[in-house]
């Protein structure tokens, strides 16, 4: 059975009603990367109302690392139905919660005692991930980077770098939150090409210790809170060096280090945790997204003694760490845990990595490709010299794409950059597949051949 299968022009008749019923009903707000209703999902596709059939290379945003509507992961949620769905934590526990939390202290990196406290959304963690710091520390300050997202929530939204549309117009935001340059290589200032890591990395930190030094003083600042690949930002790796001189610093001034894996956890980059490729043991993970192989739940796991440093009462929620949600948790970590799950995403990598090279040597648009493991983008630019951001080539590769099969997702601060946000289940045949239809896309923009 071919993946993508198309039967009318996109968007079909049943998806333009539907848009006509949402733009009535809906705010605004909440944009659509597609303009096509979903009717059901399975693996690496998504159909839409009208009977067509996508490869789905965004996956809800990074949340299906199983695969769309795993079959563990529905039988799990079925059964838990079956039982129970909802008694509050709070009022009356239950075991898939603890269960959970066992696992994912047992997971996370750093032979100490961990505990996890559970939630609902990635931003809901980060909030909490928050308090946790400031009740332990008792001091206030939070540094978080440019390009950083951490979510919409006021804190959350206060942490997120990026001006609209995610912040403007909804000031004030939350006091104590500082800003450290992000060592963004393709960026930085006075770099050619690619950048000179180890300069970049060297004057990001100084910076950064101008800002802790400068603006806060080290004994006031809680935490540092980092994405170790920085996700709607543009995924861009943190370079292992700057990562390394952050948790030495953090470790030397009793400041937290946060590892905001919302994005790259459960195998988004072949690991369990990108925390794994650098080798850190932080002193808290966020995570979200793949958690529950598409239901919502998130989490704040940690230094047993960090996250008992708020008192009873004081963390909590009536939906928070749900048992349906947690059921699905269950199922989607035997998922991860099976060793050959992440030996295929590496393979899936790999692939992505040698096209996206190609790419690069064919393409004069793609300006910068990078990534860590299978998550992977490539930064579109209007020439490799200026490196002028190119926001509408990215627009135009993401129609081209969904309107021949293949639903992608743009990011970064200047929206140039496309990610991709695959199926860690997919086959390398769908993969190509899917990655034939955006080069035609790029293809189409940039018949030249790149001058390297
Ligand atoms: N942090 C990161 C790194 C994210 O990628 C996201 C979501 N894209 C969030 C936080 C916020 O998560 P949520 O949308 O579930 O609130």
């Amino acid at each position: 059975m071919a993946s993508i299968n198309l039967k009318t022009e996109i968007p079909g008749p049943k998806s333009r009603a539907l848009m006509e019923r949402r733009s009535a009903a809906v705010p605004q707000g909440p944009f659509h990367i597609t303009p096509v209703f979903a009717a059901k999902a399975q693996g690496p596709t998504v159909e839409d109302v009208d009977g067509n059939r996508f490869l789905d290379f965004a996956n809800g945003i990074g949340v299906t690392n199983t695969g769309h509507n795993h079959p563990e992961v529905v039988a799990a949620v079925k059964e838990q139905t079956d039982q129970y769905i909802h008694t509050s934590f709070n009022v009356m526990p239950y075991e898939p919660y603890v269960e959970v939390a066992e696992r994912l202290n047992q997971l996370a990196p750093g032979d100490f005692p961990k505990k996890t406290f559970l939630v609902n959304s990635g931003a809901e963690a980060v909030e909490n991930a928050v308090k946790f710091a400031r009740a332990f520390t008792k001091r206030q300050g939070i540094i978080c980077f440019d390009h950083a997202y951490h979510g919409r929530t006021y804190m959350a939204m206060t942490m997120t770098a990026k001006t609209k549309p995610y912040k403007h117009g909804f000031a004030p935001f939350n006091p104590e939150v500082y800003r450290a340059p992000l060592p963004y290589n393709y960026r930085w200032p006075g770099q050619q090409g690619k950048g000179d890591e180890p300069t970049v990395v060297a004057e990001a930190f100084r910076a950064f210790i101008d800002v802790v030094e400068g603006q806060v003083g080290p004994d006031q600042v809680a935490a540092v809170v980092i994405e170790p690949v920085v996700g709607e930002g543009g995924f861009i790796p943190v370079p292992l060096q700057f990562m390394k001189k952050l948790d030495h610093y953090c470790k030397e001034h009793g400041i937290l280090l946060i590892l905001d894996e919302i994005q790259t956890g459960f195998g988004r980059t072949a690991k369990m945790f990108a925390a794994n490729h650098y080798g850190l043991e932080p002193d808290m993970l966020i995570l979200a997204k793949g958690l529950a192989g598409g239901m919502p739940l998130s989490a704040v796991v940690g230094r047993a003694d960090v996250l008992e440093g708020t008192p009873v009462g004081g963390a909590g929620g009536t939906y928070s760490g749900n048992p349906v949600a947690c059921a699905a948790a269950l199922a989607a970590l035997d998922h991860y845990e099976n060793p050959e799950t992440f030996a295929h995403a590496r393979v899936l990598g790999d692939v992505m990595i040698k096209t996206l090279n190609e790419w690069f040597e064919q393409y004069p648009i793609i300006g910068d490709h990078r990534g860590l493991g299978p998550m992977r983008a490539i930064e579109l630019v209007t020439d490799r010299e200026s490196k002028t951001p190119n926001k509408d080539a990215v627009g135009a590769i993401l129609k081209h794409s969904y309107e021949n099969g293949v639903i992608c997702i743009g990011a970064g601060t200047y929206g140039n950059v496309l990610r991709f946000l695959i199926p860690l289940t997919a086959t390398v045949k769908e993969l190509e597949e899917g990655l034939s239809i955006v080069e035609e896309g790029i293809r189409r923009l940039c018949p030249v051949p790149a001058d390297v």
